[in-house]
């Protein structure tokens, strides 16, 4: 039985000469526009548990997941992390570069808006910079009030193969390019007379998913993924920010937070049941959390894993022919198909819908914590073992010791 739409929702195509794309949502999954929201808990969060990166945070698993990569995926890593690198350097000392023009005096949203398609990202979108998210080792570095919310589409056909090499192809090569396409914007930017600082996909200031969600250009999916108009869960974000004149967009209603609990296919799908089904309030935002320590392992093992990206109806077919079949039909398109919901993973075989792989309980059993934290945790095990040691024993045992301090001094990768 069909549904009763309540709004349609209609935005810019992916390119500047598509026409405008017809979103119809639901009377039964319409909700805010945005994300259901508590201002007073999320100012409260901000002040007294500001968030930091896992740059500093995770840097301990971080660290650890290169030790269990396999050989290929770690040489592209490496080769990934050798062309990125100046990127994100450049990208980090952008805010303070001089604009290189008189500012024009006028308002260059519009003016941002086509050089970024221009430069082929996928959907733009502007918004203040919402400053209760930046991460606290950053909380210096941020000198401009607006956000410049841009998304670059990862390669289709690579996507779906998740979890492989391929795909890792995908998510890491379009990160290159993002980062170089920002640099070239930022240097438009100062070419109308403003400063313009790139916050790098790698090198975040903060989350930035709650500033594209206020910017209009998606909603979160129960994945923790931005799930774009169009291009679903496919987008890599970056933030550009400026103190040139611009104009806000609205945050949009898709549909997304209730459609969600219609379909739950990640949740169902992940490897590790780190999804949770249900929806909690997590920092003054109502959200399906993840679970930070059954994800990691399993996605650091298996390729990135994104199986929560892969599986996702939004992303697989485009959030415009998911909606509509919901409004005519009142079903998930694809779900419980193996098209949409089969995956394989290295060494475990193939799993079609309803079906799942185990893990050994070793598996989960990973460093957490900052550096500092995992060395002392290190120390403490090695001291444990090393009591009653004889002279050789620990002549070895400061040998091992001093490798472990050395590791602490070692850089940390995006990811
Ligand atoms: S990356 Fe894999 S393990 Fe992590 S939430 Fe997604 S599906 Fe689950
Ligand atoms: S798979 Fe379904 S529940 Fe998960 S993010 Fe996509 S639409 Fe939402």
């Amino acid at each position: 039985m069909p549904k009763k739409v309540h709004h349609v929702v209609r935005r810019a195509g992916i390119k500047l000469e598509d026409p405008v794309v017809e979103i119809p949502v639901a009377e039964d999954i319409a909700g805010v526009p945005g994300i259901p929201q508590r201002e007073k808990d999320v100012a409260f969060y901000s002040r007294e548990y500001p968030l930091e990166t896992q740059n500093v945070e995770k840097a301990a698993d971080r660290e650890w997941s290169w030790t269990v990569y396999t050989p290929e995926v770690f040489a592209y890593r490496e080769l990934h992390e050798a062309a990125n690198k100046p990127l994100v350097e450049a990208a980090a000392v952008t805010g303070e570069i001089e604009p290189t023009a008189e500012p024009v005096g006028r308002d260059i949203t519009e003016e941002i808006r086509k050089k970024a398609y221009e430069l082929g990202f996928g959907d733009v979108g502007f918004t203040r910079y919402d400053r209760r998210y930046t991460y606290v080792s950053k909380k210096r570095w941020v000198k401009f009030e607006h956000a410049i919310c841009v998304a670059l589409e990862q390669d289709y056909a690579q996507t779906q193969s998740l979890p492989s090499l391929e795909a890792e192809y995908a998510h890491f090569g379009t990160y290159e390019i993002e980062n170089a396409q920002c640099l070239k914007l930022a240097d438009f930017i100062r070419s109308l007379g403003y400063h313009a600082q790139v916050h790098s996909p790698n090198d975040n200031s903060a989350p930035f998913l709650p500033m594209f969600v206020q910017a209009g250009l998606g909603q979160l999916g129960a994945n923790g993924q931005l799930l774009s108009p169009h291009f679903g869960s496919r987008a890599r974000l970056a933030v550009i920010t400026t103190d040139g004149p611009l104009t806000y967009d609205e945050p949009v209603d898709y549909g997304v937070h209730k459609f969600c609990q219609e379909c739950l296919i990640c949740a169902d799908r992940c490897p590790a049941r780190a999804i949770m089904r249900d929806k909690v309030w997590w920092r003054g935002v109502e959200k399906n959390k993840l679970i930070y320590d059954r994800c990691r392992p399993v996605m650091s093992t298996y390729e990135g894993c994104a199986i929560c990206m892969k599986v996702c109806p939004i992303q697989r077919y485009g959030m415009k022919p998911v909606m509509e079949h919901y409004v005519e039909t009142g079903e998930v398109l694809g779900k419980r198909t193996d098209n949409l919901e089969g995956f394989t993973l290295r060494d475990k075989g193939y799993f079609g819908p309803g079906e799942l792989p185990s893990f050994d309980r070793k598996l989960f059993d990973f460093p957490h914590g900052t550096k500092d934290e995992w060395l002392f945790a290190e120390f403490k095990k090695k001291v444990e073992a090393n009591s009653g040691a004889t002279k050789e024993e620990s002549v070895v045992f400061a040998g091992e010791l001093k490798e472990l301090l050395d590791q602490g001094d070692t850089t940390v990768g995006d990811e």
